[in-house]
């Protein structure tokens, strides 16, 4: 994929997450030139559509009120792309919600949808340090874990059109129970939550002091950023968690990588931002000991580089691309 647009033109790029959103608005250089970003929980009598809507108008607003030629979305799953229906989100309360079709009605511009990791990849891809390559994976282990497979060029959708969900491959059949309801999920073995609640429980028994003094046992207060001062500060048995949850993490991306064979596996998301070193170390241990020999020779691993940005990134090039094929 090669996103163009002209000189003069703009569009959109919008990450509805779970925690925040944000709208930026691109230039035909893929230059952001304004943005707006939110809490995702929006008030009592504010519908989540209606809080997008206003995030978007205020990024515009913030680019100095430049035409816009197209809205690109990275929303949670499951959803359809080719419609831009979401299916089901617990966390905004859709449920076969029209969120393409209500974007493209308030703008009056076209709209494309995908899922957000799925374009976190892409974003990656497009705008990365893998730009030359055809067959990329996007491994983003956070709060949740997500990725994003890109197969001959292509985000790969698969039959469900919701393809790529790495954080629920299995990978302890007798493991922790996850949010699915399957056990020994990916995500229920090393996302964040899984992290914190095994340091939660180190804490609450004197194992952790610098989470305690700093944190107490409050799940949600145990967030990578933090996790990442307990280790510098000498939190062993912190360290050794976070290590386990990030081999784990290289055996996820050993069976991505024995399966589709890409020619790069790019690892983002919280934890690794916060832990890089750790993380590469772990993986590339579990990698010589989990993957083919002669498949590891052909992939290239490495940190993601748009950070935060990503998603939105995605979704600028996403709705370029569909621009051009109109
Ligand atoms: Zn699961």
């Amino acid at each position: 994929m090669k996103p163009v647009l002209n000189a003069g033109e703009f569009v959109v790029g919008l990450d509805i997450g779970g925690t925040k959103m944000m709208a930026c608005v691109f230039d035909h250089k893929f230059k952001i030139i304004g943005r707006c970003r939110k809490k995702s929980k929006s008030g009592k009598d504010e519908k989540p559509e209606d809080r997008i809507e206003k995030i978007v108008r205020e990024a515009i607003t913030d680019a100095g009120e430049v035409p816009i030629r197209g809205i690109g979305v990275g929303s949670p799953g499951p959803l359809d792309p080719g419609t831009g229906v979401i299916i089901d989100t617990p966390n905004l309360g859709w449920k076969k919600f029209p969120l393409g079709q209500v974007l493209s009605d308030a703008f009056g511009v076209h709209v494309a949808v995908d899922n957000d990791v799925n374009l976190g990849t892409l974003g990656e891809w497009v705008f990365g340090k893998v730009k030359d390559c055809k067959n990329v994976v996007g491994l983003f282990p956070g709060t949740g874990i997500g990725g994003g497979i890109i197969v001959d060029g292509k985000l790969y959708h698969g039959a469900s059109g919701s393809a790529g969900e790495v954080g629920h491959m299995t990978l302890e059949i007798d493991g922790p129970y996850c949010g699915c309801g399957k056990r020994g999920c990916f995500e229920a073995l090393a996302s964040r939550v899984a992290i914190a609640s095994q340091i939660a429980a180190l804490a609450a028994r004197d194992d952790a002091p610098y989470i305690l003094r700093n944190c107490g046992t409050d799940l949600g207060k145990i967030r990578s950023g933090v996790i990442a001062k307990a280790i510098d500060n000498g939190d062993k048995m912190v360290e050794g968690v976070v290590r386990k949850a990030a081999f784990y993490t290289g055996v996820a991306a050993a069976n991505l990588i024995n399966v589709l064979s890409p020619e790069a596996l790019v690892l983002g998301g919280g934890l690794v931002e916060a832990m890089p070193n750790i993380y590469m170390e772990e993986v590339t241990t579990a990698l010589k000991q989990h993957t083919m020999p002669f498949l590891l020779k052909f992939v290239r691993v490495m940190p993601a580089k748009l950070g935060d940005d990503a998603v939105a990134m995605g979704a600028a090039a996403l709705i370029a691309d569909r621009l051009n094929q109109k």
